[in-house]
């Protein structure tokens, strides 16, 4: 087939961007026993261009870049009986808060994500630096252990006595060293991580089963998850043996058999616990943790989770499924829970590409992880309020590290996560964000083009050196209503197949071909699913925050410190007409207001309210009965 020559010019003007920087990724060694039949591009191949996702990447960047490494070390030398001046870290890295070392951990995960993602080498060398100093003290600790705590925390445990949660600690570390290695290549990093694990072998292995179920009551993150993975790395079956004593069986057990075991129990402790289920089945083929992974996803996806895609209320799930008209609070929807809740949904789609999971991921991606970074200064948030009248409350910046501050710089890390999954005769797009993949083994660079969610169209334009074959799947958005105009090759319409909630276009690409699709956006409602009078107002994937002011809102009541504060006195909104009462605002997009009320409240996207009160769930008069 002829290539013309401007086609060719502008094929080998193409910008690999992903080799330069990209720092060698390590292969598994355990082959998966399940093949996914879509995998997630590697971080180096897809870039984010949209320039508000920009910023908050950089913002993520200049917080981890500003944060010193000797403070980050501080604790865990002093564990190893080396002298440290550094200045402690507040909040939940005080010497005194038995979580120390937590966010360490994200941090090195975070680096590492940013070192591919970014191409950052800064980050790298910073993450590099911090694995140095953590194997030094792991050589003086002498056993393997590592950690920023001692191990009489670990004693207290193993005899029921009250502590934090030290696995939950040792998760995030051994989970950022593995990120250093697998996605920056820092062999030092597997050493260590692989001590951790040898010293977790023979904890374990010291404790009978009643005594392990005991332990298990205590939150431990995603220990069974990690071990699994360093296990796919190394091949080295003691850690799947070590994970299997992590795998929750009594938690686990209600869930294979399709009962929704989750009320009274604490969010973001058992989502992990999850993935680690995930990965079992990947690596064995053991179907029942897929059922136990596909039920507990869909419970809390559909059944758990508010207009936001987030869930939890005070970090609990409080109440039976579909019952959530009583939970809406200052302290709903904890971050954590989005994250780890984004994580098990790419498993879930990777064994079965349907649409539906990510309606859900882009959902929760838009409102509950974009909306959850200060524009201003790219600091995060633990809980997302979603009782009306309250407001956004972000971290401090040396003085709170919470949780949600360590699963937030790991999102902020991967901004272009899952935008794009392949198989072996092509592309999904998940997510529309102006973004571009490099997808070096097909030799194809992709460039989507989007004004969304402004403008309600995307275009994708396919550079190639020769033409090439791919099966282009796009995701047809619930919320587009079925109503997605024939989309267009070159200008000209063409036909597509439609499976799995995607279009299908199965065809020879040649060098700068365009598809073009709608995305036909409108205003809908979304009500409580006990409550049909408290209803949430979406634009496309978006949940519209109704902006209530500033009255009687400081600084201080906006930011948190050691933890989020509770807040007081909030705001009241107006009750609302039946049918929709919320209409857009003339030449201002993105901008919509209330019908039949004085005054009239506008409307902005959620996650673009920063600083006021705001309402997500208005209340509603009952259609007028005769
Ligand atoms: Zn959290």
């Amino acid at each position: 087939m002829n290539v013309s020559r401007r086609r060719f010019l502008a094929a080998s003007a193409l910008a690999p961007f992903a080799s330069a920087a990209r720092p060698a990724a390590k292969a598994a060694s355990v082959k998966e026993a399940v093949a996914a039949k879509a995998q997630p591009f590697d971080l180096a191949s897809v870039r984010v261009l949209d320039s508000a996702l920009q910023q908050m990447s950089a913002h993520n960047r200049d917080f981890l870049e500003g944060l010193e490494i000797d403070r980050l070390l501080h604790t865990f030398r002093l564990t190893a009986g080396f002298a440290s001046t550094a200045e402690p870290l507040g909040g939940w890295e005080k010497p005194t808060v038995e979580l120390r070392g937590h966010f360490t951990g994200h941090y090195l995960s975070a680096c590492a994500q940013m070192s591919v993602s970014d191409g950052d080498t800064l980050l790298r060398g910073h993450g590099n630096a911090v694995v140095a100093e953590l194997a030094k003290c792991q050589k003086a600790n002498g056993n393997g252990y590592l950690s920023a705590f001692p191990p009489s925390f670990f004693d207290r445990l193993k005899a029921g006595q009250k502590v934090w949660a030290p696995w939950y600690t040792i998760h995030k570390i051994m989970a950022g060293l593995l990120d250093m290695y697998v996605l920056a290549g820092d062999e030092q990093a597997l050493h260590v991580v692989c001590g951790m694990a040898g010293w977790t072998k023979r904890w374990t292995d010291s404790l009978s089963d009643d005594d392990m179920a005991r332990v298990l009551r205590v939150e431990f993150g995603g220990m069974n998850e990690v071990l699994y993975n360093l296990y796919a790395v190394t091949g080295v079956k003691d850690y799947a043996e070590a994970a299997h004593r992590f795998d929750h069986e009594s938690f686990f057990a209600p869930l294979a058999e399709g009962r929704d075991n989750l009320k009274g129990l604490h969010a973001n402790t058992n989502i992990p616990k999850i993935i680690g289920a995930a990965r079992r089945y990947e690596l064995t083929g053991d179907e029942r943790y897929r059922r136990i992974a596909e039920f507990f996803w869909t419970q809390v996806a559909q059944h758990r989770a508010y207009a936001t895609g987030g869930t939890s209320n005070d970090e609990h799930w409080r109440s039976d499924p579909d019952q959530l008209a009583a939970e809406l609070s200052y302290s709903t929807q904890e971050c954590c829970c989005t994250y780890n809740m984004l994580k098990l949904t790419r498993h879930l789609f990777g064994w079965s590409p349907e649409a539906r999971y990510f309606d859900y991921y882009e959902r929760a991606y838009v409102n509950g992880i974009l909306g959850t970074m200060n524009p201003k200064n790219g600091l995060t948030m633990y809980y997302v309020p979603l009782a009306t009248g309250y407001w956004k409350v972000f971290a401090s910046p040396r003085d709170s590290f919470w949780c949600c501050t360590g699963t937030g710089v790991e999102s902020f890390s991967k901004l272009a996560d899952s935008i794009y999954f392949h198989d072996e005769d092509g592309l999904y797009v998940n997510l529309f964000v102006p973004s571009a993949l490099d997808w070096e083994e097909k030799g194809v660079y992709i460039r989507q083009d989007t004004g969304f969610p402004r403008q309600g169209e995307a275009r994708l334009q396919i550079r190639t050196a020769k033409p090439v074959r791919l099966t282009i799947r796009i995701r047809e958005p619930y919320w587009t209503d079925g109503k997605m105009t024939a989309p267009t090759v070159n200008g000209t319409p063409v036909k597509a197949e439609r499976a799995a909630g995607y279009w299908v276009f199965d065809r020879f690409w040649e060098n700068l071909d365009e598809l073009r699709i709608s995305l036909p956006m409108k205003l809908h409602s979304q009500p409580m699913p006990d409550d049909d009078n408290l209803q949430a107002f979406l634009y496309g994937p978006m949940v519209l925050a109704g902006e209530l002011g500033r009255e009687g809102l400081t600084a201080e009541m906006q930011s948190g410190g050691d933890n989020p504060p509770e807040l007081t006195h909030p705001a009241a909104a107006p009750e609302l007409r039946s049918g929709l009462p919320i209409e857009p605002v003339e030449r201002s997009p993105m901008v919509f207001r209330t019908k039949g009320v004085t005054p009239e409240i506008r409307l902005i996207p959620f996650h673009q309210v920063v600083d006021q009160r705001y309402a997500i769930y208005w209340r509603i008069k009952p259609a007028a009965a005769g």
